[in-house]
């Protein structure tokens, strides 16, 4: 039987749809208090939605006053916002890969360096960061999406190195193909065909990666730190 965990505040950026707000609806159904950044749009209900925009140092401060004026201090943060702007090496620009960076690494250093000012103050925190099978898997027209996701592994691990002693962990989640909006707008060929791929013969859903996520934040996940969970059916085994 699974340890009822004690309450925390959690964020967890672009909890507005998808993967994040499956995230946060697990987090509100745990019994923790929970916002969501957003852009636009809403985090499900319970949740406290607060506009940010992970690309801007300036708007993630307020959103994060805001949260610890209405809910506390941040203890649980999951940096979820990401983007892909897929397309070949050579017709990749600059812009395409520093974008995709921008948003998915340099977006979660912004979000967990200030998170982790309250972190280090309570000596406690748990980071997550999402990052993606593709990550250390590789993906033909990912060159920017795949190298900002395995990023996330080195900074995790450093992370851990420089705050675990202070009761903070930082791990990462890396889901596989996932049931969104996003893969059901595949061909049905393609979809079939990326099922063959997949050990476990189908996608996962975003409410599987939520329980990961809300498991390595809970109190039974104390001396887990620097990890990478698959959340992918088997399909990066071996990394
Ligand atoms: P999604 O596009 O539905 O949601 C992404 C969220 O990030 C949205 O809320 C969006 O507003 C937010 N976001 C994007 N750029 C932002 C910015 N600059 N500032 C603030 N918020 C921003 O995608 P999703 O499928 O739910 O993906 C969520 C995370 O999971 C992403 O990091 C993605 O890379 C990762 N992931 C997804 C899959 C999948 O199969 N869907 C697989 C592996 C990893």
């Amino acid at each position: 039987m699974t340890t009822p965990t004690t309450p925390r505040t959690v964020l967890v950026t672009g909890g507005n749809r998808g993967i994040g707000y499956a995230i946060a609806a697990e987090f509100v159904a745990q019994g923790h208090r929970v916002a969501v950044t957003a852009r636009s749009g809403k985090g499900p209900e319970g949740t406290l939605t607060v506009i940010a925009d992970v690309t801007d140092s300036a708007s993630i401060d307020a959103a994060f006053s805001e949260v610890e004026n209405e809910l506390g201090p941040v203890e649980v943060v999951v940096a979820n916002a990401g983007i892909t702007k897929d397309t070949l090496l050579l017709r990749m620009s600059e812009d395409d890969f520093t974008s995709v960076v921008d948003t998915n690494l340099t977006g979660s250093f912004r979000v967990v360096k200030r998170a982790s000012k309250g972190m280090l103050k309570a000596r406690f925190g748990r980071i997550v960061l999402i990052s993606s099978v593709v990550g250390l898997y590789g993906s033909p027209g990912q060159v920017n999406y795949s190298a900002s996701k395995s990023a996330l592994v080195g900074f995790a691990r450093s992370i851990t190195r420089e705050l675990g002693a202070r009761g903070i962990t930082a791990n990462i989640v890396a889901p596989g193909f996932i049931e969104t909006d996003m893969t059901a707008e595949l061909p049905e060929e393609q979809q079939a065909e990326y099922k063959k791929s997949i050990p476990a013969g189908r996608y996962g859903s975003a409410a599987e990666v939520a329980k990961a996520v809300a498991w390595l934040a809970s109190d039974d996940a104390a001396y887990i730190s620097g990890a990478v969970i698959p959340v992918d059916g088997g399909l990066g085994m071996g990394h």
